[in-house]
Formats: C-alpha cells, structure tokens, sequence
C-alpha cells in the first residue's frame, strides 16, 4: 500500500495542471482498489457548490458541469461533517441524491473522505462500488491517507492553473492569504529569486537574446558531458563494463536528438534557458515516474540529476542578477536575509516569502528595513510569477496577483493613509515616552546594520536595546578580527553616545548559520545556539568582548553587554568569569575604561524560572520574547504551519512575563524587552504596565509605540493588565486590548485594513 501511496502521490506532484491530477488520482484510486468507481467533486467557493470534476466510473462527458450544492446529497454530508462517510446501501441512506447526469444508479457502496488543506474542505473524494457492502476498513484508511496527502497538491494545482488560464486576455485577480510579516502595502511586480540548482523552483521567464541563451547551453551541456566521464574513468577498476555503460547511456540522454534537441526547441520558441531545461526534465521525469517498471521508474531519478547537473552550470557562468525593476516584491520559496540585501533599496517595494513566518529573522530584517512583507503564503506558485504585476498588504498576510482596477485603488488610498500617519508621528520625535498620568518608558533600538543607525535616531531612539551583532559575521567570509570588530562597534557607540547601546555577544545557530562555519543539527533550535557556541569556544568569545570593551576607549559611551540563549546559572557565571577577564586584561595593556553593564537575555523557560537567581549575578535583563514564545509553546518560530499558534499574548507568555518583572523589580534591578513584541502597540501597553523599564524595538515601529503610550494612562493600563491576566484565552486577550485601543483613538494604528 505504501508504495502505491508513494507513486500517486509522486505522480499528482508531476501533473502539468490541475485536470491532468484530478484524472490521475481517480485512475490510480479506482485500479489500486480494484473499485468500480472513483470521482473528485471540488468546492467551487464563489458559487458555493461541488463541481463534479473527474471520474473512473461514471459518466465523464459530464466531469466540469455537473453540480451539487453545498448541502446536496451524501457529497454535500462528507463536506458538512468533515469525516469520512462509509455505507453499505448508499440509495438507502436519507442523505441520498441521485444526480441523473452522472449515471451512478446501480451502485450501493458508497466511501466519500473529505479533502482537507488548512483546516477547509476543499473537495470530497469518492469510491462506489456495485455490490451492497462496506469498504472495509483498510480500504477506508488508504483513501484517508490518500486525500490527506493530496490536499496540498491539490490546493497548489488550483491556484497554479487560475494562474495560467491560457485564452484569458486579462489575468483575473487572485487572492494568496499569508501572514503578516512587515507592515505596509506594496504595489510592483514580482521579481522571482531562487535558490542555486534547485530546478523546480526556476521561475517561467522568456528568452531575451535565445541565440546566446542556445550557446549557454551547449556550454553547460558540453561541461556536463565531461563531468560525467571524469566520474566514469574514475570508477573504471571498480565498477563492471555493464555498470559503466550506464554512464555512457546519461551521456546520450544530452544528446541534440534527446534533451538537449528539446530544450532548443523551447529556447526557440522563446523560453528562457533555465527555464526550457526545468520543463523539458520535468516532462521526462513525470514519465518514467509513471512507468509501471519499478527499474524504468527510478531511471527519473538520473534524468533529475542530469537536470539538476546542468542547470548548476548555466548558474555557474549567470551574472548575478541585476535587473530588478524598480518597484521591484521580492519573491521566493525560502527569502533569505542576503537574498533581500542583494537587491538595491530603492528598487525593492516589498517581499513575499512562501515558508517561514512573521518571527523568522527575514522578517525582522523587513521590519528594520520597513519593507511590506508576506510570509508564509503556502500556496503561491512561485515559477509562475516572474514580473507579474501584484499588491502585498503587509497588514493582513495577505498577496493580491493581477490586481484589478478596484483593488489598486483601495490599496493606493491605504499607501497614502500610511504616508499621512507616519508624517504626523514624526512629530513625536523628540517628545518623551510617557504616560497621560506621568508614567515614563524607555524606548529603544534594535538594531544590525549600520543603516538601522541613521534611522533609529532620526526617530528618536532613546539607546540601543539589542545590537544583533551576527549580522555582521553573517555578512563576512570568515571570523572577523579583534580590530574589524572594535572598529564597527565604535562607530555603533560613537553615534548613541552618550545613550546606552546593548551589545550582544554572538547569537549563531537555530537559523542563522554563518557560510564558514556551518552547523549540521537535525533540530538547530534545541542545539548548539547562542551562549553555547560561545562559551564552547572561548576565543571568539573573547575576541569579540575585546573588542566591544576597547571599542569604547575614548568615547565614554554607555556599553552594554548582553549574552543570549541562557539556560542555566553555570552558563551565566561562566560567561561573567570571561568578560571579566577580559577587563582585567584589557586594565593590565593600559586600556582606560569602564567595565561595562553585563546582562542576560531571558529566552529560555528555565530561564524565566531562575530570573531572580540570574539577576542577583548581573547587572539587567532583557527578555527576548522571540525565543521564549517559541520554547514556551513548542512552536518553531520559523514553521509556516505552525505560525498561527505562535501567540505573543498566550496567558502563559503573559504570566512568563509578568514572573520576570516580578523578580527583577525585587531585586532593584532594570529591565526591559527587545522581541518583537515590545514593537506593536498594544502588547506594548500590556509590558508598561508588568513594570518593563525598557522596551526595544525595530524603529519603524518606535513612533507608534510612543504615540500609544501617550495616549494612555498607566492606571487605565493597569487595570486592562488585571483583567488579562486572568483570562485564558489568547484570542480573547488580543481582541480585548485592541478594542481598549481603538477606544483611546488608536484604530489607526491597529492597522488591519481589509479589503474584500
Ligand atoms: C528574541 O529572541 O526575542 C531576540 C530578540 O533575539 P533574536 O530574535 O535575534 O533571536
Ligand atoms: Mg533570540
């Protein structure tokens, strides 16, 4: 069963469109189960029906007229109940319809599973068969299994074929919910980037100069063909005269009569290379997989890998791109930060992420760099889009591709609503963060690159609460020098001066891994990240303390150390035994300064636990709530799927929170916040009134938090604070203070703008 399974599943995945699936699945189910009949109905959601789509079995002259409606017949119960329906005597059951079109009277067996993606229904999948019996359970089990797994494909294949509807002369809107990643609209065209090699992802792009694009190939066709044989003369003692023969046979397959005949066929009738190569191996490859000869089946694999070899060759010679429109939405399956650095800033208006999710570090990057941003948009077909004209709204998660007439028009209005707000905060630059009562906040910085600097103090930062500065090392080829390091630690201090600035020492692992000195970890978030790597090799470490004490040599800024990722007190201790050594050395060469404030950041539960310990040992704490949300409720914050349970005001979050105050408050020491939640406004409200001292922030974010805390009072906060942390309900607890912010006429900012 399972490999059956395996192989329509691999084959739905290879189908060209969306009809060419549906008439695979009820082929294959009807043969694997030996039934009479197999039909796909789908949820037509304007009209509300099932739309009887492809069948084994019954009449097909009517697949993609017929209807039922949303309530009709046993299809209609499948849908309402969401589970299985087994009968042995279908007409018997009151449910029954008998459609005349469809020509299924004689059959009494009746299996009907729904087809599930995202917690919708978006079909019903259905065997019948003669004889009056029940499909037993083993039967029952195969088709669940079944459906469950082509629920995505399916979801895919629908929104990859709205999107290619080739008689259509304009493109109908469609609508990719997401997730929030970056607040802001964004109105451009889709520039497609990818990963190197991965052929499935090369976007459909045409040719702009095929003669050249045909020379690329031969080239990379021509390098191929050679990697090949130095593998095969290498092997020649090891392998038998049959086994290297096969090596022969891959390269034939690059032939001008086999692939590479077709691919210049496709570049000549205007493809990209790229793009030609992806379709001609996509085509080879879905026939062998569908090949009954379990030997002829896996032969895809080679013509894959043959793909996969010449695609990294015509990468290999590719300029980096460059053509970047100028309002240009960045998309990709995975976005990463130095794919978004790559584009200049003033082409780039937005970017779409179809994995990760509002908690990724690309979204914080886009939050710093104030750039509109989806993530998680699961079912966007990338390859697809290449220069297609689309909306993100950053608010809501949500990507609008072809975007008609009305649609640009509510979404300019909501840019220049933007633009209106963000002039009249600016005038909130240098006032105070305080409350209508007197209650005062610290309002900081996060910060990465040097540009967040300009930024973060045009906008009135009041000290930097978490300089991320593995940014740095991310962007290096190897380690960075003592000196490299205090040079641009300088320059961080020197701006604030005499603001505070919070260094944190190195924070690498979990997803953010650095080109020279990559870590393989089966589960990255739970392993070697942060605090870990550091203290398990002192000597970046060290270097890297170094050179944030002698970086503020002459200047008297207020230094900040901060150490991440802390799960026990023996780490805590440690790292202080180091940093102090460090100091005393530095005292010992002649240095003059100070030693600086040493802090812990509280991401970790046991950390939250052992607060008032950790405390007792440093100087501040800061939580980091990006990390703590994720350990505390066991949700990846990087996991598309899961994002939605990635809930800042969780009760249990909130109690975390409110237990840290506590303990700091009870030992006199400061505190403040720099995850992500310390930037949106009514969580904002909610850690003023636990007693957070500071709250650091991305500085796009800073102005609205002030303009916030300005229009509250600390008491009215207190009693809101009161009144959440006893309910149990993290959607409850988020309505309510966003509706005690629209009472304090902060509506504008809650920014979830809709369009229908
Ligand atoms: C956090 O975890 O909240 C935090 C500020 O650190 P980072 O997002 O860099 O992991
Ligand atoms: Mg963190």
């Amino acid at each position: 069963m399972l490999e059956t399974l395996r192989r329509v599943i691999q084959e739905v995945n290879a189908a060209r469109d969306l009809n060419t699936a549906l008439d695979i699945i009820v082929d294959r189910v009807q043969r694997a189960m030996g039934t009479q009949v197999c039909t796909v109905y789908l949820l037509d959601q304007e009209r509300q029906r099932y739309l009887f789509m492809a069948t084994r079995g019954l009449n097909r002259e009517a697949e993609g007229k017929v209807s039922l409606d949303l309530h009709e017949g046993l299809v209609g119960l499948v849908g309402e109940r969401a589970e299985p329906i087994n009968l042995e005597n279908a007409p018997s059951h009151p449910r029954y319809h008998y459609v005349k079109e469809v020509g299924e009277d004689p059959f009494n067996a009746f299996l009907g599973v729904p087809i599930i993606h995202h917690r919708k229904v978006l079909g019903v999948l259905v065997v019948q068969q003669q004889e009056a019996r029940r499909y037993d359970e083993s039967e029952e089990a195969f088709l669940i299994t079944l459906s469950a797994q082509l629920a995505g494909v399916i979801a895919h294949a629908r929104a990859t074929g709205e999107l290619t509807m080739a008689d259509a002369t304009r493109l109908p809107a469609k609508r990719f919910p997401g997730k929030a990643g970056a607040p802001g609209v964004a109105i451009g065209n889709a520039a497609v980037v990818y990963p190197q090699a991965e052929l499935y992802t090369v976007p459909d792009r045409k040719a702009v100069d095929p003669a050249a694009d045909i020379l690329q190939l031969r080239e990379a066709v021509d390098a191929t063909r050679q990697e090949i044989r130095d593998v095969s003369d290498k092997l020649k003692d090891r392998l038998r005269p049959e086994e290297l023969g096969l090596f022969d046979a891959y390269v034939h397959m690059l032939d001008d009569t086999a692939i590479t005949g077709e691919v210049i066929e496709l570049i000549e009738g205007g493809d990209w290379v790229q793009t030609a190569l992806r379709k001609v191996i996509d085509n080879h490859v879905s026939n062998f997989r569908s090949m009954e000869d379990e030997y002829l089946r896996e032969r895809g694999t080679d013509v894959l890998d043959l793909g996969r070899r010449v695609l990294a060759k015509l990468q290999s010679n590719e300029e980096k791109r460059a053509d970047f429109p100028p309002d240009t939405i960045l998309v990709a399956e995975e976005l990463t930060p130095s794919m978004v650095v790559a584009v200049p800033r003033d082409r780039l208006k937005g970017l779409v992420s179809v994995r990760g999710s509002p908690s990724s570090h690309v979204a914080i990057l886009a939050r710093a760099m104030d750039l509109p941003t989806v993530v998680a948009v699961e079912d966007l077909p990338v390859s697809l889009l290449e220069q297609k004209p689309m909306i993100i709204d950053g608010f809501q998660g949500l990507v609008i591709t072809h975007p008609n007439d009305e649609q640009l028009a509510f979404y300019r209005g909501v840019v220049e609503e933007e633009a209106a707000l963000v002039q009249g905060l600016s005038e909130l630059k240098d006032a105070h963060a305080e409350t209508r009562d007197g209650h005062r906040v610290r309002l900081w910085v996060n910060t990465g690159l040097m540009t967040d600097v300009v930024r973060s103090l045009d906008r009135g930062a009041e000290g930097v609460g978490l300089y991320r500065t593995e940014i740095h090392f991310m962007m290096n080829d190897r380690f960075p020098t003592e000196e490299e390091q205090r040079l641009i630690y300088r320059e961080h201090l020197k701006a604030f001066a005499p603001r505070p600035v919070t260094m944190r020492t190195l924070d690498i692992g979990g997803d953010k891994a650095l080109p020279y000195f990559p870590i393989e970890e089966e589960n990255p978030f739970l392993g070697w990240r942060g605090i870990r790597v550091s203290l398990d090799h002192p000597e970046i470490f060290l270097s890297q303390v170094r050179a944030m004490i002698r970086a503020n040599e002459g200047i008297d800024a207020y230094l900040r150390i901060m150490v991440p990722m802390v799960s026990s007190i023996a780490e805590v201790d440690e790292a202080q035994r180091l940093i102090s050594q460090c100091y005393r050395e530095l005292i010992e060469e002649g240095v003059e300064v100070e030693m600086p404030d040493v802090g812990v950041m509280i991401e970790v539960p046991a950390a939250v636990y052992q607060a008032r310990d950790i405390i007792r040992r440093v100087d501040f704490l800061s939580v980091g709530s990006n990390d703590l949300i994720q350990y505390m409720l066991a949700v990846d914050r990087n996991n598309a799927r899961v994002a939605e349970l990635y809930q800042e005001f969780h009760p249990a979050v909130l109690q975390a929170l409110k237990q840290v105050v506590d303990a700091c408050h009870a030992e006199k020491k400061y505190l403040g916040i720099c995850g992500e939640m310390a930037g949106n406004p009514s969580a904002a409200i909610l850690l003023m009134a636990m007693g957070f001292d500071v709250l650091s922030m991305n500085s796009t974010n800073l102005l609205m938090v002030k303009w916030a805390i300005r229009s509250f009072e600390m008491a009215k906060a207190k009693r809101m604070l009161n009144k959440v942390l006893k309910m149990d309900n993290a959607w409850l607890i988020k309505n309510y203070v966003d509706d005690q912010l629209r009472k304090a006429g902060l509506g504008q900012i809650l920014r979830n703008k809709a369009i229908s």
